[in-house]
């Protein structure tokens, strides 16, 4: 990739511009809801980003009854505003995103769509921080994850604590993209209510492109349940779930010694194979996702796709 010489990219506003708005919140035009704070050039093992930092400006509809957090728009190459924009929205995940956790596919999500704006060139990731366990926060997550291990789905887990499944929204994620000059993206996801969320709220969604990685032993019922309760369009399940439930009766003696570790509660010495008996159940598809595209997918949710693609 050549070295980016050129000015700045419609992307990113001018300069100067981010220190007025720093002394006079609200100028942000059509990004009604959110103030941008500050940017900075941040290299990466990705490619250089422009990241920037905002924050909504309106109370946080979410449930952690917090400050509202900053989110972060990482902006990788030049916009272009007659092409839809290569975009992931992503919701915080701390355990997935820092640590790497096997139970969801956030961390793996959030690598993959990077990766996906590298090997573009050019693209907008958008973190979103209120999102956390859906929306409930760090510590019900928590109180969640100790429900599945008793039995519950993710759903039923978050019902049961008396929260929503989903409570995320997705106003911000619009106004973010459409301060930085974005009115039409390409999105990385399985999430229909992700692009529904986008469309309401301003944002054309030309593609759905599928953010699909492979599943493992401790998440694949975590992504049934995404799947036949949640609507996520995610393909090949029924086969990594059926390969867990043979390496399972293979290998009674492992699961039973896993679940031991999972119910103590004292901090022992984790040298178990946990980590080696994560399975891999086929190849992320990443590529497969970087050519497909599932317009058919987004007008079932009754969200119309009339961008352009270049
Ligand atoms: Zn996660």
């Amino acid at each position: 990739m050549l070295e980016d010489t050129s000015p700045p990219a419609s992307h990113r506003p001018p300069d100067g511009e981010i220190d007025r708005r720093m002394e006079e919140p609200g100028l942000a035009g059509v990004a009604e809801g959110v103030a941008l704070l500050a940017s900075a050039r941040v290299p990466t093992s990705h490619g250089e980003f422009r990241v920037f930092s905002y924050r909504s400006t309106e109370a946080l509809d979410g449930l952690n009854g917090h400050a509202p957090p900053e989110h972060l728009a990482c902006v990788l190459g030049q916009g272009d505003h007659d092409a839809a924009t290569l975009v992931r929205v992503h919701s915080e995940c701390a355990t997935g995103d820092l640590l790497g956790s096997l139970r969801c596919d956030c961390g793996e999500q959030l690598g993959a769509s990077l990766r996906l704006i590298a090997e573009e060139g050019a693209g907008i990731l958008v973190y979103l921080r209120s999102h956390e366990g859906r929306g409930i926060g760090l510590a019900r997550k928590f109180r969640a994850y100790q429900l599945q291990d008793d039995g519950a789905d993710t759903v039923d887990a978050n019902l049961t604590l008396g929260l929503p499944a989903d409570g995320r929204s997705y106003g911000v994620a619009a106004a973010i993209l459409a301060d930085l000059g974005v009115r039409s993206v390409r999105l990385l996801t399985n999430n229909l209510d992700k692009a529904a969320g986008l469309l309401e709220h301003g944002i054309d969604v030309a593609e759905r492109i599928p953010l699909q990685v492979a599943p493992n032993a401790e998440n694949i019922r975590y992504l049934l349940t995404k799947r036949d309760r949640l609507g996520h369009l995610l393909d090949g399940l029924d086969g990594a779930a059926a390969a867990v439930a043979d390496e399972a009766s293979t290998d009674e003696d492992t699961f039973a010694e896993r679940d031991i570790h999972r119910k103590q509660t004292a901090a022992v010495a984790s040298d178990e194979a946990s980590a080696d008996e994560a399975v891999a159940l086929g190849e992320t598809n990443a590529d497969a996702a970087a050519s497909n595209s599932d317009l058919a997918g987004l007008q079932t949710a009754g969200a119309p796709a009339t961008g352009t693609r270049r």
